[in-house]
């Protein structure tokens, strides 16, 4: 059945990198071997049919796990859709994503599930994974069909999104009770989007009292402010140690959270937190050269936020990084203020942005770490994750000293336009693999590969 196997290559696990040799066979690494083991000799003779491939000293990495990404589809597809942004994301390095449930319909039912699996099977390039959307009617669904997935060990989603005081719309669950109940479940995740809605209105009420419709983007991180972020962080937090919940907070942008956090993670095991590229490169002083480019929630904040968090995730107070890719199209996004949607493209760049904040050699252990191997243990995804033998053979092969420059006229996004347009980052991905087969070269997908869907394990 021939095989493939990878040499003359820098491997990056979550505990080392080393130069190393690995072996494919079907859709599933057949074993990895430091270079001068004599098992990888004697693999090598052994299998004389394989395809021996050569990779120039580049580096390999198990492909990327993004388990943040909103990805428009059903609903929004003049923004983006499964297929065009999977293509996406398989150029940039990740192999499978998790899809957040604010489409429209929502994903808030077990046949919204099945209705985006179904259109993810005919048209994603990535391996594919569901998050669903607790809402203030549905909580006795998502507990049934967590016990019929408990009997049967194998879930249908991976976590359980709560919009906790953030502005959107039906799934906004704000009320005590309810998130008493939604954080007494323990079977899966609760992703928090975390900001507290009654601080950022008084807040854009006082900015709209001062500018009146012209409210300049720079305010955007006095609206959605800090003190939205920290009320919020530690409700969530205090809810999660009083019931033992699994809580993964998303998209982390202060200092003071990453305070909080680290103290959480002494008390709770469970407790773990993401943060997303954005607010790991731009900060406040982008707002005047990218206005509504840069208006995401939560906002990105100052320099010091930013340096707290690049050290938060050298702690490991960080797990992952979710990239949040959440398309708009340009003429969307030149809109003012009030009427500018919140949200940044970056799938694609996520890996690059990583490997130029963290561009030491044993860096990317660390990134392995938060973009593939720490996402697949918090979600509990089967085989995938770690480059080892019996997983599927899912990678990435990057180049952590070639330089690029991110160009609009480049990017494979529907919308058409990067955040990172005209930055220069260190670290671009040549290959990608999905299942073994080659998914993409030099930012091109390819097509061939068949993504699966994701499997999500019992606890
Ligand atoms: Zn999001």
């Amino acid at each position: 059945m021939g095989g493939l196997i990878l040499h003359n290559c820098l491997i990056a696990g979550g505990d080392s990198v080393f130069r190393g040799i690995l072996a494919i066979e079907g859709d599933r690494f057949a074993g990895v071997w430091k270079e001068d083991d004599p098992e990888a000799k004697a693999y090598i003779e052994g299998h004389r049919d394989a395809t021996l491939t050569d990779l120039g000293s580049k580096v390999v990495m198990a492909g990327g796990i993004d388990a943040h990404v909103h990805f428009r589809e059903p609903g929004m597809e003049w923004k983006g859709d499964i297929g065009t942004e999977s293509r996406a994301a398989i150029s940039g390095g990740v192999t499978s994503f998790i899809d957040m449930p604010n489409t429209n319909p929502p994903t808030v039912s077990e046949e919204a599930l099945r209705g985006k699996a179904e259109r993810a099977m005919l048209s994603s390039a990535a391996n594919y994974g569901f998050h669903i959307g607790a809402s203030y009617g549905n909580l006795e669904e998502i507990k049934e069909m967590i016990s019929r997935a408990e009997a049967s060990g194998r879930h249908p989603f991976a976590g359980i999104k709560v919009f906790m005081g953030s502005s959107t719309g039906n799934m906004l669950v704000d009320r005590q009770d309810v998130l008493e109940s939604i954080f007494s479940i323990k079977e899966r995740v609760i992703l928090v989007h975390s900001e507290d809605e009654g601080t950022i209105r008084a807040n854009l009420e006082a900015a709209k009292e001062r500018f009146n419709e012209n409210i300049p983007f720079s305010s955007h991180p006095a609206i959605r402010s800090r003190e939205a972020c920290v009320k919020s962080t530690e409700r969530a937090i205090g809810l999660a140690l009083k019931h033992g919940t699994r809580l993964h907070i998303l998209h982390v942008s202060t200092k003071e959270e990453v305070d909080l956090i680290r103290d959480a993670k002494r008390l709770s095991p469970h407790i773990t937190a993401e943060t997303s590229p954005n607010y790991l490169w731009f900060c406040d002083e982008d707002y005047g050269k990218m206005g509504g480019r840069l208006k995401c929630n939560p906002a990105v904040k100052t320099a010091s936020d930013r340096q707290a968090l690049r050290q938060a995730v050298r702690e490991g107070v960080i797990d992952t990084i979710g990239t949040d890719h959440a398309p708009h199209l340009p003429g969307e996004k030149n809109a003012p203020y009030l009427s500018c949607p919140s949200g940044l493209p970056s799938i694609s760049e996520c890996l690059s942005v990583l490997t130029t904040v963290f561009d030491k050699e044993e860096d990317l252990s660390l990134i392995a770490r938060i973009f593939s191997e720490n996402v697949a243990r918090i979600f509990r995804i089967k085989d995938r994750g770690v480059i080892k033998a019996g997983n599927y053979a899912d990678l990435t092969v990057l180049d952590p000293a070639e330089k690029f420059t991110v160009r609009n006229t480049d990017v494979t996004y529907k919308c058409g336009w990067s955040p990172y347009e005209g930055v220069t980052l260190k670290g671009r991905v040549k290959m990608t693999f999905l299942g073994g087969r080659l998914a993409a070269r030099d930012g091109r997908p390819i097509s061939g590969p068949a993504p699966l869907p994701l499997e999500f394990s019992r606890f």
